[in-house]
């Protein structure tokens, strides 16, 4: 009678273990199976009958046995929780993502088994996964749309944006030095009036072109509006500053672009501005004065350079 009791716990026992969703198996120390419920048998299509007493690489793939039995050994030899996540191929050949955790069972007459239940996590990773690329996506768009909110569209060269946002941090880090070139195309109107509107936004993407080979790539390129730019030098005392701004003009003057047999010489007149006082960079002052300068280089005939400083040094 206690026997059948016995049997009977047994069975309800195993009952239970079978309308459980995870999959749950038991191992002895030899790693043999002595038990598994449904949810083990649907997900390898294994037939307990066929599991019972049999080791893993007589079911599974080499891979995959080796890799499990070696988790196995050390829950078995440490008795730790060991939990793992690990991709199983399923019955139907389908990858699943599953949580494995294992533990060592020891019964009041000292003989150890391992316990295996395993959690399928497929769903939730793909979900996950999926709030990943839209995460990736949406940062994305939005450092494109930031690229578009600082990017001069017709060039590609910065817009005025970024004159306030970046110039004062470029020129605090070289320690409050630098300058700014204020250029400005000569007679664009005439080349708009003569080739057309499209030839005049094709000489500014030119243009653009040219001054970016002479300048480093630290220095930052401007698109005030028009054909008016701004070229920051951060670091820049005024003799290398009216260097590079001569070194744009004549490049400028000497790259003509290219356009229907015939070649359209263009020229910039540059206004040269260096701070030189103590203290941070006024980035209104410069341009004001930036500005001075550049039209004095138009007054002076065009296609030159006028500098001035705050004060400080000259250029030789
Ligand atoms: P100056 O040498 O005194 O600077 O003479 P300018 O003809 O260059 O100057 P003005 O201010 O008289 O004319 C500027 C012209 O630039 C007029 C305007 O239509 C043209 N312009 C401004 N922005 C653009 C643009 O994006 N594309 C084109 N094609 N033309 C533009
Ligand atoms: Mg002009
Ligand atoms: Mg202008």
């Amino acid at each position: 009678m206690k026997n059948r009791i016995f049997l009977d716990i047994d069975f309800l026992q195993m009952e239970i273990l079978n309308t459980l969703p995870n999959p749950v198996f038991m191992k002895d120390t030899e790693l043999r199976y002595v038990l598994a419920n449904q949810a083990f048998e649907d997900l390898f299509g294994v037939r307990r009958e066929d599991l019972i007493g049999k080791l893993d690489q007589h079911i599974f793939s080499e891979r995959q046995s080796v890799q499990c039995n070696a988790s196995d050994l050390r829950v078995l030899e440490s008795a730790e929780i060991d939990e793992a996540l690990e991709t199983v191929l399923r019955a139907d050949s389908e990858p699943r993502e599953m949580i494995i955790r294992k533990s060592r069972l020891t019964l009041p007459s000292g003989q150890m088994f391992l316990v295996g239940i395993m959690h399928d996590i497929t769903e939730v990773s793909v979900t996950n996964r999926r709030l990943e690329e839209s995460q990736k996506l949406l940062e994305q768009q939005s450092a494109a749309l930031k690229r578009m909110a600082y990017t001069d569209p017709l060039t590609g060269c910065s817009n005025r944006r970024v004159l306030s946002l970046k110039a004062p941090e470029a020129f605090a880090q070289k320690g409050h030095v630098g300058s700014l070139l204020i250029l400005d195309l000569d007679h664009f109107k005439r080349i708009n009036d003569t080739y057309g509107h499209d030839v005049g936004d094709a000489i500014l993407v030119h243009l653009v072109k040219v001054i970016s080979q002479i300048i480093r790539h630290h220095d930052e390129l401007v698109r005030l509006g028009g054909e008016e730019f701004a070229v920051v030098l951060a670091g820049a005392q005024a003799k290398n500053a009216c260097q590079i701004a001569e070194r744009i003009r004549q490049s400028v003057e000497s790259t003509p672009m290219f356009y229907g047999g015939s070649s359209i010489v263009m020229t910039v007149s540059i206004g040269v501005v260096c701070w030189a006082n103590q203290g941070p960079v006024d980035l209104d002052t410069m341009l004001i004065e930036g500005d001075r300068h550049l039209y004095k280089a138009k007054r002076n005939g065009r296609n030159c350079v006028v500098w001035a400083t705050t004060g400080g040094d000259r250029p030789a």
